[in-house]
């Protein structure tokens, strides 16, 4: 299996959702906006290690933001 990115997730002041995803080679962290994010769209680090976000890594990112969207209760 395909090593899914490291990521977190931080929600701005308007809660839109960037992802912070962690190079699996150099450990440097790009953030992408979430609404631009297309899954599986190649995305490089800085370093040239691709960070693309797999289907299956978008859903998990959107539950996620999902979960902390509930607990600051903006849903
Ligand atoms: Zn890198």
């Amino acid at each position: 299996m395909k090593q899914q990115p490291r990521f977190d997730i931080d929600l701005d002041k308007h809660y839109n959702a960037t992802l912070v995803i962690a190079c699996s080679d150099c450990g440097r962290e790009t953030r992408l906006h979430m609404k631009t994010l297309i899954p599986d769209r190649s995305v490089h680090c800085q370093c040239g290690s691709p960070i693309a976000m797999s289907p299956g890594a978008m859903l998990q990112a959107e539950r996620r933001v999902d979960a902390i969207k509930a607990a600051y209760r903006v849903r």
